[in-house]
């Protein structure tokens, strides 16, 4: 990032762009008030201090974000670093940027040192992201830039705040839906927590991709020509490179054949609407032959974070396997940003009436559980970090559960009701066990048995849930001391 280039004034006309009644004063002021604020301070890198808030500043505006944010970030560091006040803040800025500065400060300079203190991160974090979600997008901003600039730091420092952005902030900004933010963070730390991985994997998809220029290109001058002849119009299509972590991540899954991955270089199409999504889906299989088991419809049913798209994988010129992800504009704007879609604006300069989604919901019951039982909270931590997958109902309903999340898991998840009479399962309507580790896209059907008495404490060998194992413990944990001396025990088999 040059931040000799960057100025308060090129700021300004960054927002100016996408909303032209910002309050340009007041950006203008929060400069000048955090200038004045670090003047006598300087970064690491040795530049003065306010290029870094500048810098996060620059970020949330190349992302068209709410002006109110951006004057927000350009005070974020004033109430920890320097002998202005919070106060000062809500005199000069009024309530609502207090706030959020408030809130970031709160955050505080973490700092990463082992599981005691990554626990009090996370709680930290869920307690200001259920306050107020824009303090995270702030964070993040704030996060990227200090990635960006970690070189003037000494090693250990290096690794531990990268380690930290790995662990902690990327997962956040998955589950917040925001892939741009969570795709950077993850390969700014991927260096300097891996380096000879980060190396590999580099070189890995520079070898693969070596050469393959004119080959995208000529594939995607066909697609054009082809949407064309049947008059759908595109209102962007290009080839997006994968990112190195989220790679390196696959690999691992892949035993560390490349070959088995397609979506190295993707080809992403963005065309009006629905209907003309699925008509390029269709023209894309009548030009060249689709992959079996590689059609994604995430349009119909959407991943538990909100993403939706198309997905289709075609042998195309020449026999070549390529991913084409088909979408609308707002879809694409849901993908990169996530949460903060709500304060990104569009291209006509207004932003999105916020609608509530899924995974909005589940967020905050999350967060109330976690305020509720902190003491739970490596519990929780669990299930919210993981990746998450997502599985059906017979009916066709999404279920969103962690990574490797099984049948009983589900049950819980669908009603305790469910989960304490569940005596079998059909996944993709074959017969399998209890322990069955799920996978994405598989259709869940529980067999029930109205007689069973309830849970067996097996299962807690293997169910993945923090419902689950609450469930499973409170059922099958003895009630008494008593029970314990008539040895009541639980029915045969179930021990
Ligand atoms: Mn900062």
């Amino acid at each position: 990032m040059p931040h000799r280039n960057q100025t308060i004034g090129g700021l300004i006309k960054i927002v100016e762009s996408y909303d032209k009644k910002a309050d340009f004063d007041i950006i203008r002021l929060a400069y000048d008030f955090a200038n004045e604020a670090h003047k006598d301070q300087t970064r690491r890198s040795g530049e003065p201090y306010i290029t870094h808030p500048l810098a996060a500043a620059y970020i949330l505006a190349n992302m068209s974000i709410d002006p109110v944010i951006i004057v927000a970030t350009l005070l974020h560091d004033v109430p920890e670093d320097t002998s202005r006040t919070l106060e000062e803040i809500k005199e000069n800025f009024g309530t609502e940027i207090y706030t959020l500065v408030k809130g970031i400060t709160k955050l505080g300079k973490l700092k990463y040192r082992g599981v005691e203190r990554y626990i009090e991160n996370l709680r930290k974090m869920f307690i200001a992201m259920a306050e107020d979600v824009r303090v995270m997008i702030m964070k993040f901003a704030d996060r990227i830039h200090n990635l960006t600039t970690l070189d003037a730091l000494p090693p250990q420092k290096r690794y531990r705040i990268a380690l930290e952005s790995l662990e902690i902030y990327a997962p956040i900004a998955n589950r917040l839906g925001m892939d741009e933010m969570k795709g950077q963070l993850e390969d700014l730390s991927f260096k300097f927590v891996y380096p000879k991985e980060y190396e590999r994997v580099k070189k890995m998809r520079d070898e693969k991709l070596q050469g393959k220029e004119k080959y995208f290109k000529h594939v995607i001058d066909i697609t054009k020509k082809e949407l064309d002849n049947s008059n759908i119009s595109i209102i962007s299509i290009q080839g997006r490179n994968k990112k190195l972590y989220s790679l390196y991540k696959k690999l691992l899954n892949k035993n560390n054949e490349v070959a088995r991955i397609y979506d190295i270089i993707a080809i992403r199409i963005i065309v009006d609407n629905i209907a003309k999504c699925y008509a390029t889906l269709g023209i894309l299989h009548s030009v060249w032959k689709p992959i079996k088991g590689r059609i994604k419809d995430y349009i119909a049913q959407p991943k538990p974070n909100g993403y939706q798209s198309l997905h289709t994988t075609v042998f195309a010129e020449g026999g070549e396997a390529v991913e084409f992800q088909i979408r609308t504009l707002e879809m694409d704007e849901d993908a990169e940003y996530g949460i903060a879609a709500h304060w990104h604006y569009d291209e006509q300069g207004n932003k999105r009436p916020t609608k509530e989604i899924k995974w909005v919901q589940e967020l905050a019951k999350i967060q109330k559980d976690i305020l509720n039982k902190l003491s739970d909270l490596e519990e929780m931590k669990i299930d919210f970090l993981q990746t998450r997958i997502f599985v059906l109902t017979p009916k066709g309903d999404v279920i969103d559960l962690p990574e490797k999340a099984t049948p009983v898991d589900f049950a819980f998840h669908i009603h305790s009701d469910i989960g304490n009479k569940c005596t079998g399962v059909r996944v993709n309507e074959k017969m399998v066990s209890l322990d069955t580790e799920l996978r994405n896209g598989d259709i869940v059907d529980i067999i029930i048995d109205k007689n069973r008495k309830g849970p067996s404490a097996d299962w807690l060998k293997f169910v993945k849930t923090h419902t689950a194992k609450e469930h499973i413990i409170n059922y099958t944990r003895p009630k008494s001391t008593i029970a314990k001396f008539f040895n009541i025990l639980p029915r045969k088999g179930e021990k």
